[in-house]
């Protein structure tokens, strides 16, 4: 097939679908293998009766809502609240002490040159000072944006502090345990 042929191909499926349209897909599901069937309450339980002892071991983020642990998380601009953020740094070209945002560095192909000097810069002669997001809509530059949650199952939009904690816990046989099963 031509180059010319493959862009056909790929433009005709564009144009079927009419827009080409991303999915995201997260799933966390929290296992323990070999007891799928087995619910965490009837766990606890044999905890509260003595017969295991558990450790914690993680903690998961989960949906205020649905409980679901499928949580994707965003960035936002804390001025406009728009996610459209870009990573930026202060760079200084060390051989003539010019300083200013990498932007300010860039060529289109990506390489960096010293709008003072014209000389290119790269890892050995630059300094890094601050990195920082900067919105793409409002143009607010910040080291900390705000952390937004969406649930992967309910679509839920939250805040940190909405967040429900999940502990997750390793379970073993207690003293007492052993004792019943005679182990
Ligand atoms: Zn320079
Ligand atoms: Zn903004
Ligand atoms: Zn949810």
């Amino acid at each position: 097939m031509s180059s010319n042929d493959e862009t056909k191909v790929i433009l005709n499926r564009i144009a079927s679908v009419g827009v080409l349209r991303p999915t995201t897909n997260v799933s966390i599901v929290l296992k323990y293998l070999g007891f799928e069937g087995i619910d965490e309450s009837l766990l606890n339980d044999l905890v509260n009766r003595g017969f295991l002892k558990r450790s914690f071991i993680d903690k998961l983020l989960a949906c205020p809502r649905c409980g679901s642990l499928s949580i994707i998380t965003k960035y936002s601009c804390p001025r406009c609240g728009s996610i459209n953020l870009e990573k930026t740094r202060i760079i200084q070209h060390v051989e003539c002490g010019y300083t200013d945002s990498v932007i300010k560095f860039l060529r289109p192909d990506n390489t960096l040159i010293c709008p003072k000097c014209g000389r290119e810069v790269n890892e050995r002669n630059m300094k890094v000072y601050i990195q920082f997001f900067e919105c793409l809509s409002c143009g607010f530059k910040t080291s900390q944006p705000n952390i937004v949650h969406i649930c992967g199952n309910c679509g839920n939009i939250f805040k940190p502090i909405d967040a429900t904690l999940k502990p997750v816990y390793i379970y073993e046989l207690s003293d007492k345990g052993k004792e019943l099963i005679g182990k």
